[in-house]
C-alpha cells in the first residue's frame, strides 16, 4: 500500500483547522515521516496511524514548524516499544538542533542520525537535492526502481506458461524468448517532497516527472515580494514547478495562517500547471499514490 498521510498544512503560525506541518508516507513496509512539526504525535492519533509505523524521519530544515513535534514522536515511538531501526535524515548544518531535539526525547530508541551535506541518494530510492532558504534546506525524492508488466498473449504465443514465466522475469531470457519480446516497461512511481524554498534548479530536480509531488505554497501570487524576501513560493511559482517538472499530481501546502480560504490558491496554482491535477491538502487526509497505466506501447499514461 502506498498513501500519504496529512498531518498537518500549517506553515509558520497553525489556525483552528490547520495544524503545524507532517506528512506521513505510507510506501509498502516503510513509513517515512516528514517534518514533524509541533502537535504531529496528536495529528497521528487523529489521522488514524501509529508512531510504530515510522521507520524513517526526513527534515527539510530546522526551523521549528518542520521539526519541533520530533521529542514528542520519538518518545512516543519508545513508549510503545518499537523496536525496529529508525533513520534520521537532516541537512548537516542543523546537527546542533537536531541533536538537541533528540536529548529530549525520552526513552530508548534504535535511532540513527544520518546528516547530508549535498545532494545525493541517502537510502536506496531516496535522494536530496538543495533548495533555496533562508537556512540550508533539502527537499526529497522517492523513486521505485521500473519494473516490467507480462503480456498475456504474448506470453502465450511465445509458449511461455506457469512457472517458467516467473523464471524469465527474474533471468531475462528463457531459450530463445527475451523478456522485452513479451512485457512492457511499468514506470517506477515517483513521489517529491519540495518545503521551503524560492523558485531553484533543486526543486525542479525534485520534482521531474514525479506522480505525486507535495509543494510549498505559503503565498498567494499577490504576495510575491514577501515571498521573494522569505525565500517561499506563492501559488503560481508551485504551478509552474509542477508544469516545467512535468508532475502529474500537485499537492499544495504550508499554508500561511492569512488564508482561511485556500480555493483562490489552488486555482492559481493550476492556471500555471501545465495540465498537472492540482490539490489543496486538508489536515488528516490521506492521498493515495496511484499506479501508473501503461498503454499498449508500453508508454505511461498521464
Ligand atoms: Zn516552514
Amino acid at each position: 500500500m502506498r498513501e500519504l498521510v496529512v498531518l498537518g498544512t500549517a506553515s509558520q503560525v497553525p489556525t483552528r483547522t490547520r495544524n503545524h506541518n507532517g506528512y506521513l508516507l505510507l510506501w509498502d513496509g516503510e513509513g517515512l515521516l516528514f517534518d514533524p512539526g509541533e502537535g504531529t504525535q496528536r495529528q497521528m492519533i487523529l489521522a488514524g496511524v501509529s508512531a510504530s509505523q515510522v521507520t524513517r524521519i526526513c527534515l527539510t530544515h530546522v526551523h521549528g514548524d518542520h521539526c519541533y513535534g520530533l521529542p514528542g514522536v520519538l518518545s512516543r515511538m519508545a513508549l510503545d516499544g518499537a523496536e525496529h531501526r529508525v533513520e534520521l535524515h537532516y541537512p548537516a548544518s542543523g546537527d546542533g538542533v537536531v541533536r538537541a531535539l533528540v536529548s529530549l526525547a525520552t526513552g530508548v530508541l534504535d535511532l540513527h542520525l544520518r546528516p547530508h551535506g549535498s545532494a545525493g541518494e541517502v537510502a536506496p530510492g531516496l535522494s536530496v537535492q538543495p533548495l533555496r532558504h533562508r537556512v540550508e534546506c533539502y527537499g526529497y525524492r522517492l523513486v521505485e526502481p521500473d519494473g516490467r508488466t507480462m503480456l498475456p498473449e504474448r506470453l502465450a504465443a511465445a509458449g511461455v506458461f506457469g512457472p517458467e514465466v516467473g523464471r524469465l522475469q527474474r533471468e531475462g531470457r528463457l531459450g530463445q524468448v527475451r523478456v522485452e519480446e513479451v512485457s512492457v516497461v511499468r514506470p517506477g512511481q515517483k513521489f517529491a517532497f519540495v518545503m521551503d524554498t524560492a523558485p531553484c534548479a533543486g526543486a525542479e530536480e525534485l520534482a521531474d516527472g514525479a506522480d505525486l509531488l507535495v509543494a510549498e505554497c505559503t503565498f498567494a501570487d499577490e504576495e510575491s515580494e514577501l515571498a521573494a524576501a522569505y525565500l517561499h513560493l506563492t501559488a503560481g511559482q508551485a504551478g509552474q514547478l509542477a508544469a516545467r517538472a512535468g508532475a502529474r499530481r500537485l499537492l499544495l501546502t504550508h499554508f500561511s495562517s492569512r488564508y482561511p480560504d485556500l480555493d483562490p490558491l489552488r486555482r492559481q496554482a493550476l492556471e500555471r500547471a501545465g495540465g498537472a491535477e492540482v490539490l489543496a491538502a486538508v489536515d488528516l487526509e490521506r492521498i493515495p499514490l496511484r499506479r501508473r497505466r501503461r498503454t499498449a506501447q508500453g508508454r505511461p499514461a498521464r
